[in-house]
């Protein structure tokens, strides 16, 4: 393990790494899933088991509001597996931002957040911390195919990645889930963003670093359903979209300029008519070329209203203006 992944940085929770800190954490996000904590502890411990002499590890399970025997049967296996944890919500958040409490209360110099599901293949793992013990600060999963997904939610992802690549400042990666792995550096930098909505998948992007990537094959959800109904995702991608982006603020200006330009345009083809042939209904010019100019005006004004509220925006974030990846200060040459 270099030693820049051992050296550890203090979280924004205040988080303060001791020597017997695991290295790697793993963040699963739990909702109403009493159906899958025992096939995934059973499937991730011997994978563990497997690394272990070289890394230690956490389980940090954030229950996101469940309704269900979840949090019992946590507790019962953390009695008997001390490296697991739990975090309880107050109630059901949504897993962005459960990701993000673990995120902040992980304590590996290395962390993966991974669903319950079994979705994320844990013998990806190895595959994850090989890379990040090669030097990669971000290490993406990408998901070969989406058999496990049905049609409709293969078609609906990838119009939204479209979508959101084509207006938001940071694209992101497609068929990369939030199985990843992140360095702690990197973890500290995503916790610094001061958003309160937040969708993760774009904040992962934004704060740079270089990733490494590796494939694997996606299988269906073991047990239990999806707790994403489609009403929830059209929520999250407008969240992403609108919080990657001030394009549609910002878009009315443009519309607004072309839409007063024309119609000035035509006013003035309209003027010149009436002018030389005259025109048999009276007062139809002057009224159309009022409603054709004061509504390329408005759009143009709303347009730059939109350019302000997106300044506001991009402002209450409060994120920070830049990110250092490594810093290399000059050697004294006085002596
Ligand atoms: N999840 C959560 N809160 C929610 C919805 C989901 O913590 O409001 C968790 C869920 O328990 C699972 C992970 O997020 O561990 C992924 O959820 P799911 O498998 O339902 O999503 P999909 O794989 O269909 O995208
Ligand atoms: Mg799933």
């Amino acid at each position: 393990m270099s030693a820049s992944n051992i050296v550890h940085l203090l979280g924004d929770d205040g988080v303060k790494l001791d020597k017997r800190a695991p290295s790697v954490t793993l963040i699963v996000p739990v909702f109403n899933e009493e159906a899958s904590i025992s096939a995934f502890l059973g499937k991730v411990t011997p994978v563990l088991e497997s690394i272990r002499p070289r890394i230690s590890f956490e389980i940090l399970f954030v229950n996101d509001g469940s309704q269900d025997a979840t949090e019992r049967l946590i507790l019962s296996a953390a009695a008997e597996q001390k490296e697991i944890g739990l975090i309880n919500l107050s109630r059901n958040f949504g897993k962005e931002a459960a990701l993000f409490a673990g995120l902040r209360n992980a304590r590996g110099a290395a962390v993966i957040p991974l669903d319950v599901d079994l979705q994320d293949p844990p013998e990806v793992i190895s595959g994850l911390i090989e890379r990040w013990l090669a030097g990669a600060k971000v290490v993406n999963a990408r998901r070969k195919c989406r058999d496990g997904d049905s049609w409709l939610k293969r078609v609906t992802a990838n119009s939204f990645y479209r979508v959101f690549n084509a207006m938001a400042e940071q694209p992101i990666p497609q068929d990369v889930g939030d199985f990843r792995l992140f360095d702690r550096e990197v973890v500290d930098a995503i916790c610094q963003l001061g958003e309160r909505s937040r969708f993760n998948k774009a904040l992962f992007s934004w704060v740079g670093f270089e990733a490494d990537e590796i494939t694997y094959e996606r299988p269906a959800r073991a047990a239990g359903e999806s707790r994403w109904s489609y009403w929830k995702l059209w929520k999250l991608a407008l969240d992403g979209i609108f919080a990657s982006s001030t394009l549609p603020l910002r878009i009315w200006t443009y519309i607004g300029m072309v839409m007063a330009l024309a119609s000035l345009t035509y006013s003035f083809v309209i003027f010149v008519q009436t002018i030389l042939f005259g025109n048999d209904v009276p007062g139809y010019a002057s009224t159309l070329i009022l409603i054709l100019v004061f509504g390329g005006i408005n759009m143009f004004a709303l347009g730059i209203i939109g350019e302000y509220v997106g300044r506001i925006y991009t402002e209450v974030r409060q994120r920070p203006v830049y990110i250092v990846r490594s810093h290399h200060p000059a050697s004294h040459t006085d002596d």
